[in-house]
């Protein structure tokens, strides 16, 4: 069985290919529309798990594209919860059936919304801002250049879980980034110590 995955969120997007490759499918992945679009015109997919918000061309018409063309392909709408809306769009662009984004994922991705919920993450006294890109410990400011701040960002944003050392370089390094350098050691050891 070949899943393709089409989803904008990197790290949404890994995790459901991780998990269908641990269930033993072969997965393909993609980041828009376009790319998925295109993926599942040419290639023999057994299923499509779709993004309904994608760039370059929302799941929606995706969906509607491939019916019009005489394209039969199961397709999984990925919709957040209760957005009802989403679903009847769906049903009626040609999907099959969808799957729920879990909780966590989605409340990551609501903080991230601009002007949505809060852009502020707590873990006891640690406060930090991804709008302001500001923190403070007990309301004492810390000065952290952008990568510890980005770094703070992203453990605090998966509270709770391992964090491996690949996972902190891909996702805060493009893929120029020197993978056998030390330096997020060197990030997090000033983390530490200016906390
Ligand atoms: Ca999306």
């Amino acid at each position: 069985m070949r899943i393709l995955v089409v989803e904008d969120d990197k790290d949404l997007n890994r995790q459901i290919a991780d998990a269908l490759g641990d269930a033993g499918y072969v997965v393909d992945r993609a980041f828009d529309g376009e790319e998925g679009h295109f993926l599942g015109d040419t290639e023999p997919y057994d299923a499509v798990v779709l993004d309904i918000g994608l760039p370059q061309m929302d799941g929606i018409s995706v969906v509607e594209r491939w019916r019009r063309a005489g394209r039969r392909l199961p397709v999984l709408m990925l919709t957040a919860r209760d957005r009802w809306s989403d679903k009847v769009a769906g049903i009626d662009a040609g999907a099959d059936d969808y799957v729920t984004k879990p909780f966590h994922i989605e409340e990551a991705l609501i903080r991230r919304a601009a002007g949505h919920a809060s852009s502020e993450l707590t873990c006891g006294p640690l406060r930090l801002d991804t709008k302001s890109s500001k923190a403070d410990v007990d309301g004492t400011p810390l000065k952290l250049t952008s990568h510890e701040f980005r770094l703070l960002a992203y453990l605090m944003h998966h509270m709770g879980e391992v964090v491996s050392r690949t996972e902190l370089v891909e996702h805060l390094y493009d893929q120029g980034f020197d993978r056998d350098s030390n330096t997020i050691e060197v990030f997090v050891g000033r983390l530490r110590k200016k906390m």
